[in-house]
């Protein structure tokens, strides 16, 4: 199914209770202009680490202004918009990365998906060999909900093509070897004959951050 008819099928079937997760890669850009261009009733969610590059806060309210929307942030409430980081957590990536990423983005991201029905990402199924199964419409053991990955079917050429085409603003981190952007401390640039996800946790053998595990099929679709 075209991405944009997953959209808007999810966004007919689920109302309110469809969000979309952004993490301002170059696939959510993607999907936050499809939303926009066919001005679906989406609200659009990214977790903020409060660790994200500068170029990706820069993204943030580049997309907001191009688009005239709200991304709305989600956030640890150990990480106060005031005052400084819970100890607890403070540079948790150096002593426990998966136990940062847990307090940082699944335990806000479970809170802010509590009250829906489904979510949308922009995972692909070339991203990785964690994601190669992946299907546009599954069931999310993890969270409890339906999940849409619209452009699962979709290569890099593909994206890029679109975002090209449509004069999608984009991190420009993209521009400088990282094809997978995270939090600052946890990606670095990825070097020729790399992998799409090699940046991330460089020298660890963590690959996911646990927003996305395996899926359960809800519906077959060919993407
Ligand atoms: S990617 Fe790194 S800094 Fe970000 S939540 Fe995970 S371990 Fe923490």
């Amino acid at each position: 199914m075209a991405p944009d008819v997953l959209l808007a099928w999810g966004a007919e079937r689920f109302g309110a209770g469809l969000v979309c997760l952004s993490a301002l890669g170059a696939e959510d850009v993607v999907l936050v202009d499809m939303i926009a261009r066919h001005a679906l009733p989406i609200e659009i969610l990214s977790i903020d680490t409060a660790v994200l590059f500068r170029e990706t806060y820069t993204l943030w309210s580049k997309l907001e202004k191009r688009y005239g929307i709200s991304i709305a942030g989600v956030r640890s409430h150990l990480i106060p918009d005031a005052g400084p980081t819970s100890p607890d957590i403070d540079r948790l990536w150096e002593r426990d990365p998966d136990a940062c990423c847990a307090a940082r983005k699944v335990a806000p991201l479970r809170t802010a998906l509590s009250t829906r029905q489904a979510w949308i990402t922009g995972i692909r199924r070339e991203q990785s060999e964690t994601r190669r199964h992946a299907r546009q419409v599954e069931w999310d053991n993890a969270f409890g909900l339906v999940k849409l990955n619209p452009l699962a079917s979709w290569t890099s050429d593909q994206m890029w093509a679109y975002i090209r085409e449509h004069d999608v603003p984009y991190n420009t981190l993209h521009d400088n070897g990282y094809p997978s952007i995270g939090c600052e401390p946890c990606t670095s640039a990825a070097v020729e004959g790399e992998t799409f996800r090699s940046g991330r946790w460089r020298g660890r053998d963590k690959t996911e951050c646990g927003l996305h595990v395996v899926p359960a099929p809800l519906v077959e679709r060919k993407g």
